[in-house]
């Protein structure tokens, strides 16, 4: 997003990821509706709202026993299709100029991808790492591993929750880290897979965000393209071993939760850990800056880890073109983190707060022993 938007305003970008390419991990769900506000000002929101699921597929957020018996609940959200059409009647206190859009983050990269690798000046280096850095004052000078030292003007490290930008700056994450409870906090563990028969055996309406609630597991498993595939994520029960989990094992828990043995066809699974609620205790030093989850990381629920990695990405972007176009002077880029900061401790409270993760967690498991399983349909 920032190679992007540096490149539109005519700024030479050298981006480099150690990764081969952009992301396989079904990990972002929601691009909330100012990031598609953004895409629709960098002219490829359309492109973006296509992809995902089809576009007649309602993004209904659905709760469950488990997924093959009782709909407890249900908040019924328009398919893509049709939140281009009610964005244009939409008036009063809703501004946006779209609609937020579910679709997975690994369909999102690679248009970013290729509408940076597009631009004259943007050079994309994937399979790069990063080793170093030095400040020199007027210029920052960045090692790579392949040998290569680059010069910039300023460097950006969006570079994860482990940045190594971030902690060659010496810069801690403040806020709360290992926050344990019953759900989307502590140790989950994620299973990306394809279920082919989900739709045919499941008697429910479709809906994007499937959440399911019974005695013996807990999970929420967006569906990633609508015909079958989907990111699961439960909580281990404590002294479940995460590293022993066998695929047999990974595949169970999946059929538990849907309530019927289904083919279940694993693509990935991993474990990964729920309850950080972190603020990076600066955002720059110097020349150099950070942003994204290098800057602030947050359990995800909200869907705001990637949609506050763009708003950080949009305004270091003009900020920092601004700059060395000589129309703002290099103060204008202390503002980043006078305006970014404070707003990242808000979904860094929402994650952990009372609207989410925490609620979630508490709602269903105040009366955790009480949770009673009616008998299937
Ligand atoms: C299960 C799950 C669900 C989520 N759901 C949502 C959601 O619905 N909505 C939402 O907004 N967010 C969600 N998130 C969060 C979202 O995925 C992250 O916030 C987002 O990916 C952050 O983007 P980033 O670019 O800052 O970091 P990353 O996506 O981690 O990218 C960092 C990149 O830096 C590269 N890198 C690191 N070190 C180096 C180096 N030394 N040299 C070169 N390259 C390097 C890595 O290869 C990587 O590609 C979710 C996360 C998880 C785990």
């Amino acid at each position: 997003m920032l190679a992007n938007e540096l490149g539109r305003r005519g700024i030479a970008v050298v981006l480099v990821d150690q990764n081969p390419g952009t992301t396989q991990n079904a990990a972002a769900n929601a691009t909330q509706a100012r990031t598609m506000e953004h895409f629709r000002r960098l002219g490829f929101a359309d492109e973006v709202r296509a992809l995902g699921l089809p576009p007649d597929f309602p993004t209904d957020i659905a709760y469950f026993t488990r997924f093959a018996r009782h709909e407890l609940a249900r908040f019924s959200l328009p398919s893509s299709r049709d939140a281009r059409q009610i964005v244009t009647t939409l008036s009063g206190s809703w501004s946006a100029a779209e609609l937020p859009h579910r679709c997975n983050q690994k369909f999102i990269e690679p248009v970013l991808r290729r509408h940076a690798e597009a631009l004259p000046g943007v050079s994309v280096n994937y399979g790069c790492r990063m080793t170093g850095f030095r400040d020199l004052g007027n210029a920052v000078e960045v090692q790579l591993e392949n040998g290569q030292t680059i010069k910039a003007a300023y460097l950006v490290g969006a570079d994860g929750p482990r940045s190594t930008v971030r902690q060659a700056l010496g810069i801690r994450y403040g806020g709360e880290t290992g926050i344990t409870r019953p759900f989307v906090g502590g140790r989950m563990y994620a299973v990306h897979a394809r279920i082919p028969e989900f739709y045919r055996a499941v008697p429910h309406r479709p809906a994007w965000m499937n959440v399911a609630f019974n005695p013996a597991r807990r999970c929420f498993m967006p569906a990633v393209d609508g015909r079958g595939e989907f990111a699961f994520h439960t909580q281990l029960k404590p002294g479940q071993a995460e590293n022993s989990v066998t695929e047999d094992e990974a595949v169970a828990m999946v059929q538990e939760t849907v309530g019927l043995a289904l083919r279940v066809e694993v693509i990935a699974r991993a474990p990964w850990t729920a309850g950080h609620s972190l603020v990076a205790e600066s955002f720059f030093r110097n020349r150099v800056f950070i942003g994204g989850d290098a800057a602030h990381l947050f359990t995800p629920t909200g869907g705001l880890g990637y949609n506050t990695a763009v708003e950080d990405a949009v305004y270091l972007g003009w900020k920092i073109a601004a700059v060395l176009k000589g129309t703002a002077s290099k103060a204008l880029l202390g503002s980043y983190e006078a305006e970014r900061r404070p707003l990242a401790g808000l979904p860094a409270a929402r994650a952990t707060g009372p609207a989410s993760a925490r609620r979630t967690a508490q709602d269903a498991f105040s009366g955790a022993g009480r949770l009673v399983e009616p008998p299937g349909p």
